[in-house]
This record gives structure tokens, sequence and C-alpha cells, in this order.
């Protein structure tokens, strides 16, 4: 029987794995393996691509979010304690980011049919406490539009955006400084992930910082090289150590090329399972208005309830077809979360979608075997 995999990346890379092998070669034999032209270039690539006036490289998406936010707190812009709106059902990553700069992270359940954060939300949550919002574009669909912008805006909120499931994500509204148009560069600050499985992978851990703040620019780098600015100058203590490799960043920058592609493909994937899956007890995702707005990180569908998922699953294993899910255990009920003050109250929208949800393969799959996917979805029946 034909397998089809969640995700295949020594095929996902295959395409371009002649230049790939030309950067990695380039690279090992320069004799430069920290900083220099290899990072540089990209960094400016990607602000060319994004709008943003800076980017700055780092060890992982993580550490972006973390940069960030400990670079707010070294200029003054935030202070320890202040509060971050943010998605309930977000990957924990953006939570663990939150309380390492000393923040507390505000939970937020998503609008049920997005599975996003929405202005609604915002509004109801802000209060004197809350000085930062960080749409989390989950599964490739931005957060961002006319609303969310209105409520950031009246309320003077800083903007954070985890980028790291939606690089070349397009909402149709502006940002809020006015003009960008791209994820990442919307708010006061984006991170990107270069995770493999990102929409633009790595060959290993990378990520990055974008925004068009300066100051923030250069804190970041500083905190990613030690808490220094120069060599032996250190002006920042709570430095640490997290640079985006140039072996990384020549891989990344070959990839970066094909980033429209790679949207355009996961769109067509998307519109197959759109099209063909019909099987009354199984959710799809809604299609947002413009279709640049999704980069189809992942294809979330809804079943009934956790126990259906388990069947669901299994059914679609014996059919060949590996799923995944993002996320069966919220970070607000994760056991290093016990006792926070923030994680005791209810997300009834995060916990029905963390029953609920299950991804299905949308990175490395041809038309036939979308096709192949969608028949087996419909061939599913509740137990
Ligand atoms: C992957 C991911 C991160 C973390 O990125 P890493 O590069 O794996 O550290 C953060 N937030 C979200 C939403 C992610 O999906």
């Amino acid at each position: 029987m034909k397998r089809i995999s969640f995700c295949d990346l020594a095929k996902l890379n295959l395409p371009m794995m002649a230049e790939i092998e030309r950067s990695l070669l380039r690279v090992a034999r320069s004799g430069r393996y920290i900083g220099g032209t290899e990072v540089s270039d990209f960094e400016e690539k990607l602000c060319r691509l994004t709008g943003a006036g800076y980017a700055v490289g780092t060890g992982n998406g993580l550490d972006a979010l973390k940069l960030i936010m400990r670079g707010w707190i070294a200029t003054g812009v935030l202070q320890y304690g202040d509060e971050v709106i943010v998605a309930a059902n977000t990957y924990i990553a953006s939570i663990l980011a939150i309380e390492d700069a000393g923040l507390v992270p505000r939970l937020v359940d998503p609008d049920p049919e997005t599975m996003l954060l929405s202005a609604e939300g915002i509004e109801r949550h802000v209060t004197d406490k809350v000085k930062a919002v960080m749409p989390v574009h989950l599964y490739g669909r931005v957060d961002w539009n006319e609303d969310i912008a209105d409520v950031v805006r009246s309320h003077g909120l800083l903007v954070i955006e985890d980028c790291a499931q939606a690089i070349g994500a397009r909402p149709s509204a502006a940002g809020v400084c006015g003009r960008r148009n791209m994820a990442g560069a919307l708010g006061h600050a984006g991170a990107l992930s270069f995770y493999p499985t990102k929409n633009i992978g790595a060959l290993g851990d990378a990520g990055a910082v974008l925004t068009d703040d300066k100051e923030l620019a250069q804190a970041v780098r500083a905190l990613s090289n030690y808490g220094s600015d120069r060599r032996y100058h250190n002006i920042i203590a709570e430095g640490c150590n997290s640079r985006l490799d140039p072996i990384q960043s020549a891989v990344l920058s070959v990839k970066l090329d094909y980033l429209e592609s790679v949207g355009r493909r996961r769109r067509e994937v998307a519109a197959i399972y759109d099209r063909l899956i019909d099987n009354f007890v199984v959710v799809k995702p809604e299609i947002p208005e413009t279709a640049e707005e999704h980069v189809w990180h992942q294809y979330v569908v809804k079943v009934p309830d956790r126990w259906c998922r388990e069947s669901f699953r299994q059914h679609l294993e014996r059919k060949g077809v590996q799923t995944d899910v993002h996320y069966a255990v919220p970070p607000h009920l994760q056991p290093c979360y016990r006792g926070r003050i923030w994680a005791q109250q209810e997300f009834h929208v995060t916990c029905d979608l963390a029953d609920r949800v299950v991804s299905l393969p949308v990175a490395t799959v041809s038309d036939d075997e979308a096709v192949m996917v969608a028949e087996a979805v419909n061939g599913w029946r509740i137990p």
C-alpha cells in the first residue's frame, strides 16, 4: 500500500538539493562559520522580502520571540510584570517566551471559526496591565485585519507577531505603521522560525527577528551575542548566545527564493481538500477571503470529539495516511504551568479545539495523494 507521510523532509528539499549542496560547500570552504556576509546577506534578503527595516538572525524561533521581549525590557519599553495578550490555543513556545522575559501571558480563547485571536477577544481582555498583544499566525493563517489594527491602535498596544508558521502570508489590512503587508512586518516586531518542518525550513534550528525599530534591532543583536554591541564590550546583562549560523543562512537564502511557490503549492493542496472532502462529521477549515492570507502550514480539520479523533486517525493510518495533532494539550493545562494564576481560567474554545483538531498532510503530497487523502477522509464513519 502507498504510504502518504505527513511531511517528508528529504523529499521537500530534493528539488533544490543541487543549490543547497553548493551553498553548504561554499560555507564549509570559506573558513567563516559565525557571522559574516552569508548571514548579513540573508538578513537583507528577509528585509527586502517582508518590507521590515531590520532583520536579525537568531538560533531558533523561540529565541527570536524571547529576544524581542527581552529587548523591550532592556530598553525600558516594557516592565517586568506587564501583560501580553495571546491566543490560548497557541504552541507553547509563545508562552515560554513571554514568561522568559519576566512578562505575564494573558490567555484569550480564539475565534472558533478562524482558530485565531480576534479583535473582540483582545478588546474584552485588555486592561491597564496589558501592554502588548502577540498575534500568532497559527497554521499559516495571518491573524491580522482592520478590526485588530483598530483595537491595537486605540489601546496603544505593542504588537509582537509570532510568524513561526506563516512566513509569506499577506493580510488584506495594513499593519500598525500603516504600510507593511506581510506577516512579520505588521506589528512592532515579528519572530520567524526556520525549524525544518516550517514553510521555509533550515537543515537544523534557525530563526529571525523582524522590526522597523532600530533601537530594538540593536538590543536584539546585542542580546543574541552575549549582550555585547562590539567585541569585549557588554552592554546588557541578560545576553545569551543565539545567532543564526552562516551555514543555515546560506541554505535559507536558497530556500527563500522558493517562498512564493511554496505558498502556491500549499494553497493548491488546501484547495483540493476543500473541494473533495465531503464528510458531514468532518469540519473543514475556513478559507480566507483573500488567498494570500493563508500559507497553509497546516490543514486542520475538526472531528466531533477526542474519542472520534482516535478512530479517525486510525482509519486514516490504515489507509496509509499519516496525520498529526496541533495540539492535543493546550499550554494552560501543561504540568509546568500548574499553579500559575493565568492558567487557572477555563478556555472552552481552546479545550474544544484541543479535543477535536487533526492536521492532514500538506507539505509533500502530490495532487493524486491529496485526492487519496480526501477519499480516505470521506470513507470514515463514527464507529
Ligand atoms: C515552531 C514554533 C515556534 C518556535 O520555533 P522554533 O524555531 O521551533 O524554536 C514558536 N511559535 C510557534 C507558533 C511555532 O509553531
